[in-house]
């Protein structure tokens, strides 16, 4: 529901018009804006949040004084670190992994053979230098000289965060082409494997017995030993560190690509996004998360065996990132905390329970059951009352958006952009702007697209000029679409060649196209739909920023003014569409009307600085006068500079913007001329409205 559909358009300017008067409603974001937004919207609240937790944290030791509740908290600070590695692949990326827990595996036994007596190769002359550096020893055995590895775990711990991310992007590089299901049977079958590998590989393992005396950390000579609070405090450490990571990283360009790829993996591609780069990074960094959890979470234990890591365990940080909330960094430590105690306590005391209420009723089946190791149990009956009664986890990832506010809703009245008010100070880049030359800015030279059978497109010629509006009409399945997919990279083209300023582009991926300079929306609308407005648009400049995941977890003081730059280009890109878009920026796209969906869609590609930008029937779904003020819109991004080809079916619109008109019929391109000639051709009127109707037209 748009209420705003009561404005009247003027799309004549009228000389005179007052029309600056509600723009200063427009507030830049704020300096720390969150795209997702988490529970602690007030920055005070939040703040506060934060500090009492981390009091509450490192004051726990001496509160409960209990060593035993130190322990079990100390794991859960292990499983906490987990599913924030999780998060970020099934969370964040969308990306279902069964096998998670291979990476903590991969994590533990690394720290666990360079610190036990597992290997101990002969000594030579090679190991001295490492000897220097505390990495080894010699020692002699039965005459024999060893080398014994002595990696200090505060080595080990970033270490073999590196090591399960290398493994991950190896693993992830050939299997993440797959999807959805395929993807989460293949990790299914990784996780199997691991543990499996480190059952039978004894030389290296020791097998199931599992490696036996893993050096327990230092700390200025201080050895950890069995004491359970020292490596509560490095879990505590781990968590807060990780935490901050994710948060950074999901508040970044990574972030919005990550959660781009989950909501819509075409969409994101024709964004600009290298979907295989991300979802590697992805994998990688949730791998290397669980890689430091191993490290640690083994020399806690001072041990590792192969069923510390199977599949029940990877379902365990499953849960704990579903009974959170999936893509929420604190509700995934809250999961995993939850989860932990309960474990630990909850079913301990149930079977107390259970085994009284037996006692009572004389059953002597539920006075000696034993519910401690039915943790499965427990897991099954979470997954359903989450996914019963609230699915979204216990803090959801996106907070539920009120609606405007009848004010701000008619505020936007006030508010007409006119073809000639259009202005953009092109921040951050060199614009829209396309170099005037000899060559035209699209060449469509003979394409043929073929599904199968049917041709879609049959060597199709079609020439866009710079700076021109090119306007593509036919009836339904002539072939438009598909013009437009095969010029973006989604599909390929049979035959043929599609030069962009002189360059071929067949064949290259579409986030490549979009880099050189080729946007597009969608026919039927493709947004990323948990994301707000805001995001959307700036998942568009994507390939126009530069920050990666460690300047975007650093902030680098290149990223800040980057990212500061972009977020006010997109409140002057949504200023475009008047006031409809820009009170709405903080609103997640799901809550939009159909025609301001289209305006964010547009905004977006926009937001990519395209030379060519291509729109799929931009007013579907509009009624007269929001056409006829889209058009105007359209008619001053053209001013800019823009070059436009669109398709459309509404003729006003078509004859009120369009240099030229091309009209395709059943992948023929029919015929092309002025908007006039064209309405005028009896071809045209035929394949439109068949041979009987088109004589009495
Ligand atoms: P338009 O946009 O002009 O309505 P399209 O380009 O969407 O038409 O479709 C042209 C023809 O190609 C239609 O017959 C359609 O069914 C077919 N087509 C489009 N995409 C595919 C696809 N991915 N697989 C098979 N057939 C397709
Ligand atoms: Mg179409």
């Amino acid at each position: 529901m748009d209420t705003m559909d009561t404005t009247t358009v003027t799309p004549d300017a009228k000389p005179g018009h007052e029309n600056t008067n509600a723009l200063h409603t427009v507030e830049a974001p704020p300096a720390r804006w969150h795209w997702l937004s988490g529970p602690f919207e007030r920055p005070g609240v939040r703040r506060a949040t934060i500090v009492l937790l981390a009091v509450f944290a490192l004051a726990f030791p001496f509160i409960t004084g209990d060593q035993a509740n130190i322990d079990a908290a100390g794991n859960a600070t292990a499983y906490a670190c987990l599913a924030l590695g999780l998060n970020i692949v099934v969370g964040f990326c969308g990306l279902l992994d069964l096998g998670y827990a291979a990476f903590f595996a991969i994590g533990a036994y690394s720290f666990g053979i360079l610190t036990s007596w597992q290997i101990t190769p002969e000594w030579s002359g090679f190991w001295s230098p490492f000897a220097a550096l505390g990495l080894v020893q010699k020692v002699v055995q039965n005459g024999h000289a060893l080398v014994h590895f002595t990696v200090s775990f505060w080595i080990m711990l970033p270490l073999s965060g590196v090591i399960a991310a290398f493994f991950g992007v190896l693993f992830g590089a050939p299997t993440l082409r797959l999807r959805g299901d395929y993807l989460a049977i293949v990790t299914l079958g990784f996780g199997e494997i691991v543990p499996i590998v480190a059952r039978n590989w004894s030389s290296l393992t020791n097998g199931a017995a599992g490696l036996n005396g893993i050096a327990s950390p230092t700390i200025f000579s201080y050895r950890f030993g069995i004491n359970a609070t020292p490596y509560y405090y490095v879990g505590i450490g781990l968590v807060a560190f990780l935490i901050f990571a994710s948060t950074r990283l999901r508040d970044s360009r990574i972030g919005r690509a990550w959660m781009a790829i989950r909501d819509d993996e075409i969409a994101a591609s024709a964004m600009g996004i290298n979907l295989t780069r991300f979802k590697l990074l992805a994998f990688g960094i949730g791998a290397g998360f669980a890689g430091m959890s191993g490290t640690f979470y083994v020399a806690k234990l001072q041990t590792a065996t192969p069923d510390m890591f199977g599949f029940p365990v990877s379902v365990m940080i499953l849960v704990m990132v579903v009974l959170g909330g999936l893509g929420s960094v604190w509700g995934v430590v809250l999961g995993a905390v939850l989860l932990q105690l309960l474990q630990s306590w909850f079913l301990g005391d149930l079977t107390q329970w259970v085994n009284a209420f037996g006692t009572l009723i004389h059953s002597g089946y539920l006075s000696s059951i034993d519910l401690t190791q039915a943790s499965e149990l427990l897991f099954g009956i979470i997954l359903v009352i989450m996914m019963l009664y609230r699915r979204e986890g216990l803090i959801p990832a996106n907070r539920r958006q009120r609606a405007l506010s009848f004010e701000q809703q008619h505020a936007t009245v006030q508010m007409q952009k006119r073809a000639s008010d259009i202005t953009l100070s092109q921040i951050g880049g060199e614009g829209y702007r396309h170099e005037p030359g000899a060559v035209p800015m699209l060449e469509i030279n003979d394409v043929t697209v073929r599904f199968g059978g049917l041709v879609a497109l049959n060597k199709v010629n079609i020439t866009v000029p710079a700076g021109g509006v090119v306007a593509v009409i036919g009836p339904n399945g002539s072939g438009k679409s598909t013009l437009f997919n095969t010029i973006t990279g989604l599909t390929r083209a049979a035959e043929g060649s599609i030069l962009f300023n002189g360059q071929e582009i067949i064949g290259l991926p579409p986030h490549e196209i979009l880099r050189l300079g080729i946007a597009r929306t969608f026919q039927n609308i493709r947004l990323f739909g948990t994301l707000t407005v805001a995001a959307n648009i700036m998942v568009g400049q994507h390939a126009r920023l530069k920050a990666g995941p460690i300047s975007a977890i650093l902030r680098s003081p290149k990223n800040l003014p980057e990212e500061k730059a972009a977020r006010a280009w997109i409140v002057e890109i949504a200023q475009i569409f008047g006031n409809r878009l820009a009170p709405r920026l903080t609103q997640t796209v799901v809550g939009l009307s159909y025609a301001n969906r289209r305006r964010v869609e547009i905004s977006r590609a926009l937001a990519s600085k395209p030379r060519l930008l291509l729109l799929d029937e931009p007013t579907a779904g509009m009624n007269t006068s929001e056409s006829l003020e889209l058009a105007e819109q359209i008619k001053g991004l053209h001013a800019l500079g823009l070059t436009i080809l669109i398709i459309e079916h509404k003729l006003d619109v078509v004859t009120r913007i369009a240099d030229k008109v091309i009209v395709l019929d059943h992948g023929d391109k029919l015929t092309e001329g002025l908007p006039d000639e064209v309405r005028r051709n009896e071809a045209v009127l035929e394949a439109y409205l068949g041979r009987g109707a088109a004589a009495h037209a």
